[in-house]
């Protein structure tokens, strides 16, 4: 039996704009390409949600109003057939050193075991130089969007070293390119 493939992608900057800790509907919006990119890719991945939302440990919104949130968008990309396996989040604060804040690989190996994914053949989408790490944690291929907080954060990637597999500032070109160079 062959294994599934999965794009395990960050949620604010990546597939929505980062308004810096939203969660009220009216400000959500999906970024230029996410849903093209997405209909391209899921002819041959599945698709999963892993967000780091320390603004539920501060105290800016609570458990429920992020996943409010967070359902709107599945169902707004539902609209156009695109189908969130799951999303998981970390709600905890940086300082509290759980397990499941990225770049820890905790989800990236529930998502392995859940959907009987080959993490080496899956890909992590993320802003932040901490979902490239996630990424390789977990050994994923990674890309590292230059939207959301991605521009601000580019020489963290250099300075530290951290190598994605592809930088692009478009989901859509993001996505052509996995499949050029997926088997
Ligand atoms: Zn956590």
């Amino acid at each position: 039996m062959e294994q599934n493939e999965a794009i395990i992608l960050d949620r604010d900057g990546v597939l929505i704009e980062d308004k810096n800790y939203s969660y009220k509907i009216e400000d959500l919006e999906i970024l230029p390409g996410v849903i093209e990119g997405l209909k391209l890719l899921q002819a041959k991945f599945l698709f999963f949600i892993v967000t780091n939302q320390s603004g539920i440990g501060m105290g800016y919104y609570t458990v429920k109003e992020f996943q409010i949130y967070n359902d709107h968008l599945i169902f707004l990309l539902k609209k156009h057939d695109i189908h969130i396996q799951k999303t998981f989040f970390c709600p905890h604060l940086k300082e509290e050193n759980c397990e499941c804040r990225k770049p820890n690989p905790k989800y990236l190996f529930e998502i392995r075991d859940g959907w009987d994914i080959d993490l080496k053949s899956s890909w992590v989408f993320g802003d932040h130089p901490s979902d490239i790490i996630f990424g390789i944690n977990g050994g994923c291929k990674t890309v590292y969007m230059v939207t959301g907080h991605g521009e601000k954060h580019l020489k963290e990637l250099e300075s530290q070293n951290i190598k994605p597999n592809l930088v692009s500032s478009k989901f859509f070109n993001a996505a052509k390119r996995i499949l050029e160079i997926s088997d």
